[in-house]
């Protein structure tokens, strides 16, 4: 039988029995079908039901709930949004970029209400986030930030540190600055999944798992097939796979899985602690392409996460990639580097998991009524916040009810497919290796490689 504990440190400590639900066995008629129960599919089904507590809502997992990101990830509840504030502005224009990341404040304190209201503890903690400029390299990207947040009136939100000030919060080598944004929380992912799951049964939901979904058709009759049967809704099927979609068929070009890989320290002593900081346990990362996060776990231990593992041929996805070993080596002396203090520190845990980029890395939350098919998708590794919005969004396209969220940009939009392969695999193993050719050369004082302009272009196209 699968361990499914050891996918990650939050499904090991998340104190739910991971035991598999019963698997769908025979083809049954509901009025919602979502695949999925990760953040996406749950939020979107407790939003449903709480707007109509009669509807017959069920989910199909192919493992179990929290299989995927969702009991993975570092724990960012965030109000960032996964394409940067200047981009969303170029794009949607200034009202629709503020009015998204209005949004996204709020949805910190729904994820925080639905806790309360149903008795979820996923160690919800308000601590903030910083952005660090490591470097004085990275100053002109957190001023750039900056500045776009205050041309949107969101200035107070995203306020810059000084390197003082930023060290009497977190002492990190190299801070030169930091962008602090209050309204970030953290939570513990793995509690947050699998306390959903009892939430929306105790709503009257079913989740079917490990049962895989091998096709799904849209129509008057929309329906998810799978090896036991059918399961057909009369309202509308939901697919909230996120990197998985990948690998059906129908989706393959729709998003592309790429790793994110996660080492944890064992619990550190105070005296480590005050050595440290970081009392406010606030969520920190970077400016680096190749993306870093840490957090603070509630029980005193150093989270931190990178890309970094290569993108697979075909966009496969294999268990062995979330144990790639040179991105987590690679982890673990950053840590070190980060925090010097810590030398000799142990590592108890290492693990990762895909997460779903579409095209423009922006997430999309379509319903088309005709063909009864609703996806929620994209998240480009930011979806722990932002799948809570994304399931009120949809849950009010699947009933036809108007609210200020279905005008959000992220709304009934479509990004073009990925390029087939063998392009898809040259042109993301070229930026995988560019970006940390980029972010190496600022860190060492080399000269910027030749190409980072072209791929700092492609990276945006
Ligand atoms: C290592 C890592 C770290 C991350 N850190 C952060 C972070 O700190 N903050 C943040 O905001 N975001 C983070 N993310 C991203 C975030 O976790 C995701 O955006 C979010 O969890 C997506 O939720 P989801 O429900 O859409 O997808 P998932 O959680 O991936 O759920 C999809 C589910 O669908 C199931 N499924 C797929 N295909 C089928 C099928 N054919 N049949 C049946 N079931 C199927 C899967 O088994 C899975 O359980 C991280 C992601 C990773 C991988």
């Amino acid at each position: 039988m699968t361990e499914y504990a050891n996918y990650s440190f939050w499904l090991e400590t998340c104190g739910d029995d991971l035991t598999p639900r019963p698997a769908l066995e025979r083809s049954t008629e509901v009025d919602v079908a979502i695949l999925g129960a990760g953040y996406s599919g749950l939020w979107t089904a407790y939003y449903l039901l709480r707007q109509n507590p009669a509807l017959r809502v069920a989910v199909v997992e192919k493992e179990i709930a929290g299989f995927g990101a969702s009991g993975r990830n570092g724990g960012w509840c965030s109000p960032k949004f996964p394409v940067t504030p200047g981009t969303l502005e170029e794009r949607y224009g200034r009202d629709a970029a503020r009015a998204l990341l209005i949004a996204m404040h709020e949805t910190v304190d729904e994820v925080c209400r639905v806790c309360a209201e149903e008795s979820i503890d996923a160690h919800f903690h308000k601590g903030g986030a910083l952005t660090l400029a490591r470097g004085s390299h990275q100053l002109p990207a957190i001023q750039a930030t900056r500045a776009v947040y205050e041309r949107l009136g969101l200035g107070d939100c995203n306020r810059l540190l000084s390197a003082e000030e930023t060290r009497e919060r977190v002492n990190v080598t190299g801070v030169h600055g930091a962008l602090h944004t209050p309204q970030s929380a953290s939570v513990h992912p793995g509690c947050l999944i699998r306390g959903l799951t009892h939430a929306l049964e105790r709503r009257g939901a079913t989740i079917y798992e490990q049962t895989e979904v091998i096709s799904f058709e849209g129509g008057s009759r929309p329906r998810l097939l799978t090896p036991g049967g059918e399961l057909r809704a009369r309202l509308a099927v939901v697919l909230a796979g996120e990197a998985y979609l990948s690998q059906l068929p129908q989706l393959h070009r729709a998003v592309m899985p790429v790793y994110s890989l996660i080492v944890l320290t064992e619990p550190l002593t105070e005296a480590q602690w005050s050595r440290i900081g970081w009392q406010n346990r606030e969520s920190i990362g970077s400016n680096r392409l190749t993306v870093d996060y840490l957090t603070r776990t509630a029980d005193g231990r150093i989270l931190f996460g990178s890309r970094g593992a290569p993108y697979v041929f075909g966009s496969k996805i294999t268990d062995q990639q979330d144990r790639h070993e040179a991105t987590h080596s690679r982890a673990r002396r950053a840590v070190v580097e980060w925090f010097p203090s810590l030398e000799g520190i142990g590592f108890t845990h290492a693990w990762g998991g895909p997460l779903g980029m579409p095209r423009d890395w922006m997430p999309a939350v379509v319903f088309d009524p005709q063909s009864r098919i609703g996806t929620a998708r994209g998240y480009t590794g930011q979806g722990v916040a932002t799948t809570n919005l994304s399931g009120r969004v949809l849950a009010n396209l699947i009933l036809g009810k108007r609210s200020a969220v279905e005008t959000l940009p992220l709304a009934q939009r479509q990004s073009r497919n990925w390029e087939p392969e063998p392009l898809r695999w040259l042109a993301v193993r070229y930026m995988q290796g560019a970006f940390a050719r980029i972010d190496e050369a600022a860190e060492t004082g080399r000269t910027r490689p030749i190409d980072a302009p072209i791929a700092e272009f492609l990276g945006k196209h």
